[in-house]
């Protein structure tokens, strides 16, 4: 098989070869390119040299192709502060006050934000040099709930959720965010990539209530796949943390991959999983940055014993890996697939 139809296989809950992996390396593959993050994640050239250098490396079946949690946000018109060797961020919300939602207008993916575009132009070069091969996860970046609040600035937007005054603005928050999120999927798409995904990590239990999880993150998390499926999109979902007891509204969402880390409980998640959505993770990023190489084949080895069985698996971190994580971890991560994931 190649890794291509292992993914696929895997993601459309067959039994492939083996476990296919991921790698969630977007800092990694920056630091194996040199000079500053900032170059590399402004420039689609540089975006694709930086994954192809890490999968001639790596040789992982799933490309995860982002810039990390801002690309959406700064194609809306929020400022953005890159940083030597870290992922960039959000500086100044956009809304000082919710009515101006109103304001808002839906960004061309292929004119706004220096991200967005560049993206695209990554997402182009990935394609033609490796779309026969492996599979391309063009990242979407951030769900609804996400981008609201990076829109909205963190603070404001669970004040505005606690106080309840403006219910009807943040759901037309909400839904304009579904709509930049289906736009930019789409170009990412139309770009050559095979399939795409969103983090809503804010929306997860380890910031906000399962109940708020279920009444404002769940519903558009549902609707935005559901309509992206209605168009053929493989789409996949990410949230940080202990995500059990969400993890059945994940699943229902129709997402074809959710993504855990290792905080939810595995076993849990396998069961809810099984025969619907194919599981995506969970190694723990700072086992992989701090730990050895035999303790990262330990962990892996556990997961794969779990998760593997029946298909519907991908073994990859549970979250982006930070970007001085060894690469003697990754590979220890990448042969486990090899060592102990194949299927009989
Ligand atoms: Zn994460």
């Amino acid at each position: 098989m190649t890794s291509l139809e292992r993914a696929l296989t895997a993601i459309n809950l067959g039994i492939p070869d083996r476990v296919p992996v991921d790698l969630h390396n977007f800092c990694v593959a920056a630091e194996m390119m040199g000079g500053s993050y900032k170059d590399i994640f402004t420039d689609g050239k540089k975006i694709a040299q930086s994954q192809i250098l890490a999968w001639e490396e790596f040789r992982h079946d799933v490309l995860l192709v982002e810039v990390g949690t801002t690309t959406t946000a700064e194609a809306v018109g929020c400022k953005v502060q890159y940083r030597g060797h870290d992922a960039p961020v959000v500086t100044e919300p956009l809304l000082d006050n919710l009515k101006d939602v109103d304001k808002l207008k839906v960004p061309d993916p292929y004119r706004s934000g220096i991200q967005m575009r560049e993206m695209l132009k990554a997402v182009r070069i990935l394609r033609d040099k490796l779309a026969d091969k492996v599979f391309i996860m063009g990242r979407a970046d951030q769900g609804p709930f996400v981008l609201a609040a990076q829109l909205r600035g963190y603070d404001n937007f669970l004040m505005d959720l606690a106080e309840r005054r403006n219910i009807k603005l943040i759901h037309k928050l909400l839904d304009f965010c579904c709509q930049v999120i289906i736009r930019y999927v789409l170009a990412l798409i139309e770009a050559g990539a095979h399939g795409s995904s969103i983090g809503d990590s804010a929306a997860g239990p380890d910031v906000v209530s399962p109940a708020i999880y279920k009444e404002f993150a769940f519903p558009y998390e549902r609707k935005l796949i559901q309509k992206l499926k209605d168009k053929n999109v493989i789409m996949a979902t990410h949230i940080c943390g202990n995500v059990d007891s969400i993890i059945e509204e994940m699943v229902a969402t129709g997402s074809k991959i959710i993504e855990i880390d290792h905080k939810t409980d595995l076993k849990k998640a396998k069961k809810a999983a099984r025969n619907k959505t194919c599981l995506l993770g969970p190694i723990d990023t700072e086992r992989l940055r701090r730990g050895t190489p035999d303790e990262i084949d330990k962990l892996c080895r556990k997961a794969i014993e779990i998760a593997a069985p029946g298909g519907g698996f991908i073994l990859g971190p549970g979250c982006a890996m930070a970007g001085d994580t060894p690469l003697e971890n990754i590979h220890a991560l990448v042969d486990s697939a090899r060592k102990y994931g194949v299927y009989r």
